[in-house]
């Protein structure tokens, strides 16, 4: 320990000597640090009767290597998903939304997906929000900016990776809607493009370079876990798939990323962050379980790129208790309650509006109960019960909700209690987490520090603490690319 203290440049070990993985995971949580990963355990833990917090819940926390990866990137303590992704995928810092080039936006980074391509293995991306999103773009092109969302899909269709699976393309006829369909570009470089469950259901090893996108979309991602129905694919259907059409003699590389906990975050969105993280733990058990099968050739890692929203586990109304139980009354995303406050608008004048018309909705969505509500008497509603104080702040959010987006006040106050949100929707939201014992700091992102965990050939390289280019290094080290 000394000697390799004294011997290196900084705190990382990246030197490795032992045999390269065949088959390498990096599993990405956008937005996911410590307060998405520890809130879905203890929201585990309190479903299965206990208060005690063990790791038992999401596989990936006992991997039996632990590290921690600061996150700040060429120009902010808080990043962005274009400049840790780069840094996660060429070990290099840049700036926010350049996807694989550098700070002056002329050189261009290779990263260590085309590597690895390079060595013989075949390539998988996978991603529960669009392909074209910037972690995803960082493992397979190089752009200087990351709304460059056609550019990107051209370069996807360019890479000869052999499967792309999850979301759909953005801009997918390009930025001014006069391009070639992204998809017959995709299709014209021999890409076998699918999008129902059928038909994704049917992949194998023989099934060619493909790009799956899941048969239900909510806008070009896949739904939040929340908002899923139990016929639907997940993201752990995605990566199994992938598994059975990457497997081969030469081994793999897949990158997969959970991105709507990032989304969840932005939006103050507990219970859409808590489901989306345990999914993404039921993709990383695919890995696992193909991991024990190979333990000798597979390395799995699992990751954030930085943390969102500022999540924390206690409140000030709330004290040193939680309620994770209460997240069990939300039935759907904040997103998809967007959908019922825009059709009452639809049908209600500005002058007509009233909160209690929509008591009903809120029940169904967020458990939150209406004083004059018969259930409110119910001891087992007692703490869903709206306070005058909630009251007050959803009938403001009301008002500013019934207001046509243009003539919307975005004073200060409201742009730190809405942000750009629609405003009945996340007061609900912040109603139903403050009641549970959460609360956000942010609807942007944060520069807290990402937890890493590994598990497999090279493993123990990834304790410690570090920088995300470091993780870069070590995997590199250990794939033994150039
Ligand atoms: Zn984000």
């Amino acid at each position: 320990m000394g000697d390799s203290m004294a011997t290196s440049s900084n705190h990382a070990n990246n030197t490795y000597r032992g045999k390269a993985p065949k088959y390498v995971f990096l599993f990405i949580g956008d937005g996911m640090s410590f307060p998405q990963i520890t809130s879905a355990e203890m929201y585990l833990g309190q479903k299965n009767g206990t208060k005690a917090l063990t790791s038992e819940y999401l596989s990936f926390s006992k991997f039996p290597a632990a590290g921690t990866a600061l996150t700040y990137d060429a120009e902010s303590f808080i990043p962005d998903s274009a400049s840790t992704a780069t840094a996660l995928a060429t070990g290099e810092k840049t700036l926010g939304g350049v996807i694989n080039m550098d700070v002056t936006k002329q050189i261009e980074f290779t990263p260590i997906s085309k590597k690895l391509k390079e060595q013989g293995k075949k390539i998988g991306i996978v991603s529960s929000v669009p392909i074209t999103h910037a972690t995803p773009a960082c493992f397979y092109s190089n752009v200087p900016s990351r709304r460059m969302a056609y550019e990107i899909g051209l370069q996807l269709a360019d890479s000869d990776f052999d499967f792309y699976a999850g979301g759909s393309f953005d801009q997918p006829t390009g930025a001014d809607k006069d391009k070639v369909h992204i998809l017959d570009v995709v299709k014209s470089k021999g890409y076998n493009v699918i999008n129902t469950k059928e038909e994704i259901l049917e992949l194998n090893s023989e099934s060619g370079k493909t790009v799956a996108i899941s048969p239900v979309l909510d806008g070009n991602a896949m739904t939040y876990e929340i908002d899923r129905k139990a016929d639907e694919l997940a993201l752990s259907d995605f990566v199994k798939k992938g598994i059975e059409v990457l497997d081969n003699k030469d081994g793999f590389f897949m990158m997969v990323e959970s991105g709507k906990i990032d989304w969840a975050g932005h939006a103050n969105d507990a219970a859409a962050s808590i489901h989306d993280t345990i999914q993404f733990s039921k993709a990383i058990d695919e890995a696992v379980e193909f991991y024990n099968k190979h333990p000798k050739d597979t390395l799995i890692i699992v990751t954030g790129d930085h943390e969102c929203g500022g999540m924390s586990i206690g409140f000030a109304g709330t004290g040193y208790e939680t309620f994770f139980n209460k997240i069990d009354r939300v039935t759907m995303s904040q997103s998809k309650f967007n959908g019922i406050v825009k059709e009452y608008k639809e049908n209600t004048s500005k002058d007509k509006a009233k909160l209690s018309d929509l008591y009903d909705e809120i029940k169904n969505a967020y458990g939150l109960i209406a004083p004059t509500d018969e259930d409110a008497k119910k001891e087992e509603n007692k703490s869903m019960v709206l306070t005058q104080y909630e009251i007050n702040r959803l009938e403001e959010a009301l008002k500013q909700s019934m207001r046509d987006s243009e003539d919307r006040i975005y004073t200060d106050q409201e742009k730190v209690m809405y942000g750009y949100y629609e405003p009945l929707s996340i007061t609900l939201t912040h109603i139903l987490n403050n009641k549970a014992g959460i609360d956000y700091t942010s609807f942007s992102h944060t520069g807290l520090p990402v937890p890493v965990y590994a598990i497999g050939v090279g493993h123990e390289l990834f304790n410690g603490y570090y920088d995300n280019t470091d993780i870069y290094e070590k995997l590199a080290a250990i794939t033994k690319v150039k």
